[in-house]
């Protein structure tokens, strides 16, 4: 038997022994972006068992708690996972973010002490890059750390960090310089939330939901052991980071958060706007489908591409942009053609006449807007395609 083959059914087997088939059922509450402390039932079983594998990260080495699988196998992992309708067992910045950047630019001492706990699921990372005055421009970040001999205190402030309030720890962007070009002044920081000097306080959103907080720190600890890169350079590792927050963003990490939204813009056009046998009778709303379902496609084939070629794992460098720019703005205009197909369908805001897919899609319609500016708003992408893939001149 070749090995791929015998690799697939040796998954097939541990998933029918592993996973719980109450979390492959549509609609199960499974809170992938949870860590192992909030989870329970078949959802913490799930982790559990996953993380024991490795397959939490299954292309992280195996020492830092990865399956050390190459790229054919977690392929084959991935489509085995998709048949059953497995869920993502544990997912975040940890995982996306923080952990592969570690991987390239942490010490061997910060990889085994934070690795493990994030393929374990044990620990909730959050981001601290945003402030009041440092959005788009985010070298004008002005929270100060100050160098204290073995640790760094930090005084200042964050916005818009996402999943704070059940975050363990934060890594963090902060100004160790002053005196010199804004870039050149910051260090790349982590340390954990549980500080005292730490304040969550969380923003509420028009929805009634708070999933981002203002961080505020008073005298923070970071030790130095903890800080990731060298002192003043910590713009580099920073940057790096984005991009595999873009990829992440650009890859897939849209989408499929609603368990009571057909994915289907097809689907969801032929029951709203078919005749009898399923027919879109409006020639420019099926105009607009196809071209919509056509560029979905495309980009999904590019970014299989891309990944194969890649194969390492390892994520792309500015070319994360484009991705980016693209999934962000072509999920909002499908997210913006379901709210035209439904019409005045889309209007509710409570039960009651309103279907749940209907108050759904009108709910993430106003939240995929979100995905053109978190990361790194559209316009930003524009210019870093500009300036470092198409090599334009800056203005
Ligand atoms: C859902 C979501 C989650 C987020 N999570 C986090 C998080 O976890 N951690 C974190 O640190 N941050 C987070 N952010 C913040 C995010 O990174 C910033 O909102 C983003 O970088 C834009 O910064 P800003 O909001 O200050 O907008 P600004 O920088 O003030 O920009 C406002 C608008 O001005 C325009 N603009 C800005 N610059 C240019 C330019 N160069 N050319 C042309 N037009 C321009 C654009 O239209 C832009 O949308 C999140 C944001 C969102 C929406």
């Amino acid at each position: 038997m070749d090995k791929n083959k015998q690799f697939r059914e040796e998954v097939r087997q541990w998933l029918a022994d592993n996973c719980p088939p109450s979390v492959c059922k549509k609609g199960a509450p499974v809170k992938s972006a949870f860590s192992l402390k909030h989870r329970e039932g078949d959802s913490k079983t799930w982790l559990i068992n996953m993380a024991a594998k490795g397959w939490i990260a299954p292309m992280w080495p195996v020492q830092y708690g990865g399956g050390g699988l190459n790229f054919f196998e977690n392929k084959v992992l991935q489509q085995e996972l998709k048949r059953i309708n497995a869920p993502v067992a544990f997912a975040g910045m940890g995982l996306s973010m923080i952990g592969p950047t570690l991987l390239e630019f942490g010490t061997e001492e910060q990889k085994q002490r934070h690795l493990p706990k994030i393929a374990s699921g044990e620990i909730h990372w959050c981001q601290g890059y945003s402030e009041p005055n440092a959005g788009s421009d985010l070298a004008n970040l002005q929270t100060k750390a100050e160098d204290k001999g073995d640790h760094f205190l930090i005084n200042g402030s964050k916005i818009w960090t996402s999943g704070a309030m059940h975050a363990d720890w934060m890594f963090c962007l902060v100004r160790t310089d002053f005196d010199v070009q804004k870039q050149k002044g910051i260090s790349f920081v982590l340390f954990p939330m549980t500080d005292p000097g730490v304040t969550r306080k969380p923003i509420r959103l028009i929805s009634g939901e708070s999933p981002f907080c203002q961080i505020f720190f008073d005298d923070v600890k970071a030790k130095k052991e903890d800080m990731v890169g060298k002192l003043n350079e910590g713009w580099t590792v920073g940057k790096r980071l984005l991009q595999y927050e873009r990829s992440s963003i650009g890859g897939g990490s849209i989408g499929s958060r609603d368990v009571d939204i057909t994915d289907s813009i097809i689907e969801l056009a032929q029951q709203y706007r078919g005749d009898e046998d399923g027919q879109i009778e409006d020639p420019l709303l099926r105009n607009e489908v196809i071209q919509q379902e056509i560029n979905s496609r495309a980009f999904s084939a590019t970014t299989q591409r891309i990944t194969a070629e890649a194969k390492s794992g390892k994520t792309m460098g500015f070319s994360t942009s484009m991705m980016k720019y693209y999934a962000s703005e072509m999920t909002k205009k499908k997210s913006e053609l379901m709210v035209s197909i439904l019409g005045p369908n889309a209007l509710g805001r409570e039960e009651g006449e309103f279907s749940k897919q209907e108050l759904a899609i009108t709910r993430r319609w106003l939240f995929d807007k979100a995905f053109t500016i978190a990361g790194g708003c559209s316009e930003v992408q524009l210019d870093i395609i500009a300036k470092r893939i198409l090599q334009l001149p800056s203005a």
